[in-house]
């Protein structure tokens, strides 16, 4: 039983462990390295030893059965040092065989340089026999330490050589031989412990490598990956475009990109909550990877509500199009969440290599432009990136470039639009709408160069200048006169900003009691408790607020309940036609309705034709601006407007 146990272990030490791959390829690695100078040490000490017999024993046997097991050993050492790179790319089976095979050479040279050298003993003198037994001790401990990684194979040298030693000394009738003998054999079992210990440190260290790089790869992958959706993350995203344009640059592929940004979300998460915000934002991810079907399509989470794809060897431009489309109308089904069932949309901007893009960045940037400009025109829609957008953006960055170098002072000016009430017809204010002249470019409208002034982050120093403009010249007009003027949202995004405007506005000496500050919905995409900061100071100064292009954005009621508003002022679209167009009546009439329950004053703008006119009047509006009254005018011509009007004349 004992016997049976202990046959067993010496036989499982003696062969090779195939079922784990990352030992099987570092004792490759190690044998790799060692191998070569074993055979290197063994042929060079043969021949020391061949030479100390030379001309005593035959030729046959002292120097070529020495050439043939040098040739033998220069064979495998040259098979060893070439594949010595291959390693870490075998298979756990090439690994088994390579040392499998280790083992059955060593068995069989070690056999073979045995018989040799014993061979040999009976032709010396006793220096010569001694010889013998030196070399093949030094032979067979120098094998065992280069073979120290492959445990089996340092045992089976251990019992080819130190077994017919032991025995060929000891029988050999010399005292001295059989201490030899018992003096290797003493070794040898130090030896065999050495490498038993050595062997089980070895595969410790393997171990424990193997755990660490799981580990490192398990955080690679975490890395990777939100954690709120499962879905990859901004970071692998850009890892995979980078790859991705790679290989399409390479393969002269099409490459297309597309970000969706969810229309709807903020509200959702102001009104609910966060949690009901992840929840959705987990059946939106869930949605969007149904469509990852294929390998080429790598959809992420780019962060907050956005979301972007990555599609190699893309279909034309059509397809891809219709596909964002298609994604669209996915969002636009209801989800059903536990606290409410919720409806939200998603805008895509899609760009694509080689035709509008010629590197990742550009790529990204592009498609991110198509999105803003699609949201714009089209919300829960998707958008290309096209050719007009390009002529866009050049045309933007000549803009941004001659604003950056503009003297405010001397090409801004503001002109100021009469708001009407329609009751009496008079003029109760101006709205002060900025004008630039630049020496470069002429005559740039406001409606371009403002958000591009806001983009450029130069849009406090434009609202400074054209605010201390506006004050002035509302300062020479009859007290009962009101002056609206628009203020960007980044003005209001920064607590700096806002003391800017609150100390040119308690400079000029105006009565802030008369001025009304427009912001648009923009504001509420904005850091929100900022702007509601901004907002509450300036109230508090005494300045009313309108929200301004009221109806267009998507802002929620809560919302708007949740700034100190005092006017909504009705986006100009819902006007055009108004006599013509029972919706745009039927939105114009709730929207004023809203504006009383909420105690607001309503201004409708861009009030043009007399219909139009008529048609409000019978909505009851009161408060009207448009070109049906007046076009915006220079401030040099306000005191004619009012003369003419009958209002009230500036006293000069
Ligand atoms: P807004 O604040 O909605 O201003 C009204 C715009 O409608 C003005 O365009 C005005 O000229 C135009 N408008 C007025 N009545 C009519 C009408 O009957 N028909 C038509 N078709 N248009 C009419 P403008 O001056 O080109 O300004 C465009 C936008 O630029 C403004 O829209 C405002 O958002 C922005 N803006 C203008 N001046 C400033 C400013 O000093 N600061 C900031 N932050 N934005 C400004
Ligand atoms: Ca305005
Ligand atoms: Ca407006």
């Amino acid at each position: 039983m004992v016997a049976a146990n202990l046959l067993r272990r010496v036989r499982y030490c003696m062969s090779v462990n195939a079922d784990n791959p990352e030992l099987l390829r570092a004792q490759l690695t190690a044998l790799s390295r060692l191998v070569p100078l074993l055979y290197s040490i063994l042929v060079a000490n043969a021949w020391v030893l061949a030479s100390t017999f030379f001309g005593k024993a035959p030729n046959w046997l002292g120097v070529y059965v020495a050439l043939a097991l040098s040739i033998f050993c220069a064979v495998r050492l040259t098979q060893w040092w070439r594949k010595r790179g291959l390693v870490p790319t075998v298979t756990k089976e090439q690994a088994v065989y390579e040392l499998r095979r280790t083992n059955k050479l060593a068995g069989i040279l070690g056999v073979a340089f045995s018989i040799w050298a014993i061979a040999l003993f009976p032709y010396g003198d006793a220096y010569a026999q001694a010889h013998v037994a030196l070399f093949l001790t030094m032979a067979m401990l120098g094998s065992m330490l280069c073979l120290i990684h492959l445990r089996s194979a340092a045992m089976i040298v251990a019992i080819t050589v130190s077994v017919p030693f032991v025995v060929f000394f000891a029988l050999s009738g010399v005292p001295t031989f059989l201490g030899t003998a018992i003096n290797v054999m003493l070794v040898t079992v130090a030896a065999v412990i050495v490498i038993l210990i050595q062997y089980r440190d070895f595969t410790r260290m393997v171990e424990a490598q193997k755990r660490t790089e799981m580990l490192s790869n398990e955080n690679l992958r975490l890395a990777n990956l939100d954690s709120l959706t499962d879905l990859p993350n901004r970071r692998a995203f850009f890892a995979h475009l980078d790859k991705a344009f790679e290989r399409a640059q390479l393969q002269g592929s099409r490459l297309a990109l597309g970000i969706i940004d969810l229309d709807g979300f903020k509200p959702v998460n102001d009104l609910y909550g966060h949690a009901t915000g992840d929840k959705l934002l987990i059946e939106v991810a869930a949605r969007l990877s149904s469509i990852c079907s294929s390998e080429t399509f790598f959809m992420s989470r780019l962060g907050g509500d956005e979301f972007a794809y990555v599609i190699m060897d893309a279909p034309n431009d059509a397809a891809l199009v219709a596909q964002g489309h298609e994604i669209a109308a996915m969002l636009r089904a209801p989800f059903m969440l536990s606290e409410a069932t919720v409806q939200i949309s998603g805008s895509i901007g899609i760009a694509v290599h080689p035709e509008m893009a010629a590197s990742s960045q550009q790529l990204f940037e592009r498609a991110d432009y198509a999105l803003y400009h699609g949201k714009d025109a089209k919300r829960g829609s998707a958008m290309l990136f096209s050719a007009e957008h390009e002529a866009q953006i050049n045309s933007d960055a000549r803009i941004e470039q001659a604003l950056k170098r503009a003297d405010f002072e001397q090409e801004l000016s503001v002109v100021f639009q009469p708001i009407v009430d329609i009751r009496s017809h008079d003029t109760v204010g101006f709205e002060a709408l900025a004008r630039w002249t630049s020496p470069v470019l002429g005559k740039v409208s406001p409606g371009m160069f403002i958000p591009i002034a806001e983009r450029a982050g130069i849009i406090s120093v434009l609202t400074q200048s054209l605010l201390k403009k506006a004050l002035a010249t509302a300062s020479e007009w009859p007290a009962n006169l009101r002056l609206s003027f628009n203020l960007s949202a980044v003005d209001l995004n920064s607590a700096e900003g806002v003391l800017g405007i609150v100390s040119i506005i308690e400079g000029s000496g105006f009565d802030t009691r008369r001025l009304d500050l427009e912001i648009t919905e923009t504001a509420f995409t904005h850091d929100f408790a900022q702007i509601h900061r901004s907002v509450e100071t300036l109230r508090l100064l005494g300045c009313g607020i309108s929200l301004d292009d009221f109806g267009t954005g998507y802002s929620s009621l809560s919302r708007l309940h949740a700034l100190p508003l005092t006017k909504i002022k009705i986006d100009r679209s819902f006007v055009t036609d108004l006599h013509k167009s029972q919706n745009s009546r039927k939105i114009v009439k709730s929207l004023l309705a809203l504006s009383r329950d909420m105690g607001l004053d309503c201004v409708i703008e861009g009030v043009e034709t007399q219909e139009e006119m008529a048609a409000l009047q019978r909505l009851g509006g009161l408060l009207v601006q448009g070109y049906f009254y007046s076009p915006p005018i220079p401030a040099d011509n306000v005191a004619a407007y009012l003369n003419d009007t009958g209002v009230v004349a500036i006293s000069a």
